[in-house]
């Protein structure tokens, strides 16, 4: 068996996947008759069950080849197949590092795989001495780290020492790469057969709505990840908002110089605003901002019809804040002053 085999739900060694029509036939053209679809419409074809052009565009993009690429229906999919592959209900566990992203433990209930959560320092760093403990359990399976970590918006370090420790999946999932200086982990899937990199659509590229992230493994995993699947499960409304995207990658691009120095400039504007506590270093599109009093600057806020993200019961009196337009951050700095 190889590394990964010994790693996933030994009841899916032997899994069939389903074969799609899409899967028995390949080409592109001719008379379609193999799939039950109506042959009238635009809409009306199934669509590339393996989403090849957006796998070829960010192919390019990120100099990774394509079989090393999984697309998964939101960032949220791809959390949720990595616990149906790799754990046992009932028996295997998950580790990550408090607080972080609310999915991981969503996904560990559902898949019935307890969540071991070690809180992260001061700094909101990971303690290694602490993660000694945990890593040599045989029924620990996935490691999440969450780097820039949400909601405390930093970058976290010791990564590697993490990945070459552990024996299982570590899944580093980078939705807020794009904000941060730091390098991605994609340049390194290749070196490490048990990473996992998870990035999305939904923050830097603009496409929460339409529900697509993206998994950088090695070939064996990726390969796993589309033998679990849903066969359709990215649609093609959606396959299509993520290839125009990466087509139009310029407007992105500058969209993210430009919330990267809003960020820069509203953290300096929040210096001088009498209630801020503290702003935490921030590698992400948003701001953790301690108050005096989190609940009541948020309601106030509120009030204002300026939505934040109140985070006080996970962080003492901090609220995060998404980097708006210039303008929207231009309010939330005039109505704070007002407090
Ligand atoms: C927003 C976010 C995601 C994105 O999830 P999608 O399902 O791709 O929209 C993933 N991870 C973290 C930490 C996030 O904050």
């Amino acid at each position: 068996m190889t590394f990964i085999e010994n790693l996933i739900r030994p009841s899916l060694l032997k899994i069939k996947p389903y074969s799609s029509a899409r899967d028995e036939y390949k080409g592109s053209d001719g008379i379609f008759l193999d799939a039950n679809e109506n042959p009238f419409g635009e809409l009306n074809r199934y669509p590339d069950p393996y989403q090849k052009k957006i796998k070829a565009e960010l192919s390019k993009i990120k100099s990774i080849s394509t079989d090393s690429i999984f697309i998964g229906n939101g960032s949220d999919e791809i959390i949720d197949l990595a616990f149906r592959i790799f754990c046992r209900p009932a028996k295997d566990k998950a580790l990550t590092f408090s607080p972080t992203y609310g999915m991981y433990e969503v996904c560990s209930a559902l898949n019935d795989a307890e969540l071991l959560k070690i809180p992260l320092n001061n700094e909101f760093q990971i303690d290694l001495d602490k993660l000694d403990r945990y890593i040599h359990d045989s029924a620990l399976k996935l490691i999440f780290i969450c780097s820039p970590n949400n909601p405390t918006g930093n970058s976290i370090q010791g990564v590697e020492e993490v990945v070459r420790k552990f024996k299982g999946i570590v899944i580093i999932d980078e939705a807020y790469i794009d904000f941060s200086e730091q390098p991605s982990w994609t340049n390194r899937v290749l070196e490490f057969p048990n990473l996992i990199v998870t990035q999305t659509f939904s923050k830097a590229w603009g496409l929460a709505a339409a529900r697509v992230g993206v998994a950088y493994a090695q070939p064996e995993i990726i390969a796993w990840f589309n033998k679990v699947k849903p066969p359709y499960n990215i649609s093609q409304l959606n396959q299509t908002a993520a290839l125009s995207a990466l087509q139009n990658k310029n407007t992105i691009d500058e969209q993210i110089l430009c919330i990267k120095s809003s960020r820069d400039q509203l953290i300096n504007e929040l210096k001088s605003v009498s209630r801020v506590k503290k702003i935490f270093p921030s590698d992400a599109n948003f701001i953790l901002v301690e108050f005096d009093d989190a609940e009541d600057v948020y309601k106030g806020l509120i009030n204002k019809k300026v939505i934040t993200r109140n985070r006080n019961s996970v962080i003492k009196n901090c609220v995060r804040i998404t980097i708006g337009t210039p303008l929207e951050n231009a309010k939330l700095i005039s109505e704070l002053k007002k407090m």
